[in-house]
């Protein structure tokens, strides 16, 4: 145990996220001892979002604890979840002993971990003698942050974890992996052909994924979107990588760029069901270009007309450098068009905002028009946000100012990353965390305020209570009493969840009340968390993606 600590302090770890038991008790206080800070957690899957969070804002792999079994599951949902997301985490997990798993001779906590993690996430190693440690351990740390991020399970077998050495024998098995994330540097005509294309659209458009956030070459996206004077277009997490209110910013004007520009440049973002997979609104006539580390990205729903592969900072950079040399022929009508729309949009946004203002009991967007000047107040506070009507108001309206300030439930739309993120992301940056969560979302991890308490963490969790899963108004057909199928608790007081661990708790039902709780909380630096109470009516089935939910019922849900 003690080679597997040091290995990981060797390469740089700095934290783990996870949650004891037989076999790894002694490994996380050995990595303790390391100077790696061990944050333990109350459910393996939060200390796995948090290991996630982790390893998308330092690109160094996040590390996430288990125990076998049932620990090992838990967890693996949130490397499984990083992998989709190409989150570079390592989730490392105690395995028991391999002979009676193998024979099925029912040891404790049997399962064989190892096979069953592998075709979930993008590499997995098993240990099963001690000399071998350092090795996997470098063989993961590339796996997870090399190529295109992800998730690596490592699987420590009990007997490898209590195996003796002589410590003088293992002064050998220890070594420095030599450029763990290499550059990939695309090819030159890949880089030609791309800019040959860009130049010759009337209405370009630049999309950014939040792998182009990952990538931290923010300085570099700027100066090739201000110099080539193209639209741009973020996805959720690449929201604040240019500010919201930026000039060229076409954020209002997403379905005027899927049916009318003729050339897209995708940077580090999939045409994946997010982007309706190129289909849809999409200009049948358009073209793409498409910058991913990954060549099997390429086509996978559209013909891509240029692929360029390779590491962004590579591909950007030598897009740049390109760029002077390559006149663009862009339709000068385009970019004021797309302004003028932005305006207009903005303006309408404003209005029903301001409309919903004194809605009384609360609604979704009259709780966002308080919270909205306080965080355009913090612009270097993380916004962590999931829900479903919460997760799509909140993302509507609250400007992004700052790259990879925004934290959400990502490529799988998933609910139970809230409070899990927020540690991952105040641990990673030291930096304030508010998180807008609704009431079914931050049942998945309330426990967690616990481990936000106990390690004092800066973060501001706010709980939107509509009193059920899209709302608190569904009708049980059978009339018997039972609560809908949707119906959560509109009287609860999720606070006291709060004041449970001692954070500072607010139960609020007014704008003001808000605004002040909110104040509050963020100047303290310490755990708050305040309950906002809104209409059990407020919020719609599946938020924006309702469509997506099969329709069965010929009585309205609600
Ligand atoms: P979004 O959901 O914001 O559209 P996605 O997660 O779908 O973003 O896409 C991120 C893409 O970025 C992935 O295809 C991934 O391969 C790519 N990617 C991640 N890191 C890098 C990098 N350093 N260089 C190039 N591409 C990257
Ligand atoms: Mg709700």
């Amino acid at each position: 145990m003690y080679i597997l600590a040091k290995a990981l302090k060797d390469i740089g770890a700095t934290h783990m996220y996870g949650l004891c038991g037989i076999p790894v008790t002694d490994l996380a206080y050995l990595v303790q001892e390391q100077g790696i800070r061990y944050v333990g957690f109350r459910f393996e899957q939060q200390a796995g979002m948090a290991a996630a969070t982790h390893g998308y804002l330092t690109k160094k792999p996040g590390l996430l604890l288990t125990v076998s079994s049932l620990g090992f599951l838990n967890g693996l949902t949130a490397t499984v979840n990083a992998t989709v997301n190409c989150y570079p985490m390592i989730q490392i997990s105690g395995s028991s002993a391999r002979a009676p798993v193998d024979l099925n001779q029912g040891g404790y906590e049997d399962l064989d971990q190892f096979n069953v993690a592998k075709p979930l996430v993008k590499a997995a190693f098993r240990v099963n003698h001690a000399c071998d440690i350092p090795l996997a351990v470098a063989r993961a740390w590339r796996a997870a942050i090399s190529g295109r991020p992800g998730g690596v399970y490592l699987d420590m077998v009990e007997s490898c974890l209590g195996e003796i050495v002589n410590a003088s024998d293992t002064k050998d098995w220890y070594f420095t992996p030599v450029d763990p994330c290499p550059a990939m540097i695309p090819a030159p005509e890949a880089v030609e052909r791309a800019m040959k294309l860009l130049a010759g659209a009337k209405k370009p458009a630049i999309l950014l994924g939040k792998g182009a956030a990952y990538a931290q070459i923010d300085e570099k996206i700027k100066a090739f979107i201000e110099k080539s004077g193209i639209p741009f277009f973020p996805m959720s997490m690449a929201k604040g990588l240019l500010p919201d209110d930026h000039p060229q910013s076409a954020l209002s004007c997403r379905s005027t760029i899927m049916e009318h520009a003729d050339v897209v440049m995708l940077v580090g973002a999939r045409l994946n069901w997010l982007l309706s997979r190129g289909h849809g609104k999409w200009n049948p006539e358009g073209k793409f270009i498409q910058l991913d580390i990954d060549p099997d990205e390429m086509d996978c729903n559209r013909p891509i007309a240029a692929p360029v592969v390779g590491d962004l900072d590579s591909s950007i950079s030598a897009m740049l450098a390109a760029l002077p040399s390559c006149k663009l022929h862009m339709d000068p009508d385009w970019m004021p068009s797309l302004q003028a729309e932005t305006a207009a949009k903005n303006k309408k946004f404003a209005e029903r905002l301001q409309s919903h203002a004194d809605d009384q009991p609360l609604t979704h967007f009259a709780a966002l028009d308080a919270i909205k000047p306080i965080l355009a107040e913090n612009k270097d506070i993380i916004l962590v946000n999931e829900g479903a009507n919460t997760l799509d108001d909140t993302r509507d309206t609250i400007d992004q100012f700052l790259p990879r300030h925004r934290i959400d439930c990502a490529t799988w739309a998933i609910m139970g990353m809230g409070l899990g993120s927020c540690i991952g992301a105040a641990m990673a940056t030291g930096k304030k965390i508010v998180a807008i969560l609704g009431d079914s979302a931050f049942g998945f991890t309330g426990m967690e305020m616990s481990t936000i308490c106990r390690f004092k963490l800066p973060c501001t969790i706010i709980v939107f209570n509509n009193g059920g899963i899209y709302n608190g108004v569904g009708v049980n057909l059978a009339h018997n009493g039972d609560p809908a199928p949707t119906t959560l608790d509109i009287d609860a007081h999720y606070e006291k969840i709060g004041e449970a661990f001692g954070a500072a708790a607010w139960y609020v039902t007014t704008p003001a009340e808000l605004k002040k709780a909110l104040s509050e909380s963020i100047a303290s630096g310490k755990p708050g968390f305040i309950h906002v109470q809104l209409a059990a009516n407020s919020g719609k089935e599946s938020g924006h993606i309702g469509y997506l939910n099969p329709e069965a019922l010929q009585h309205p849900k609600a």
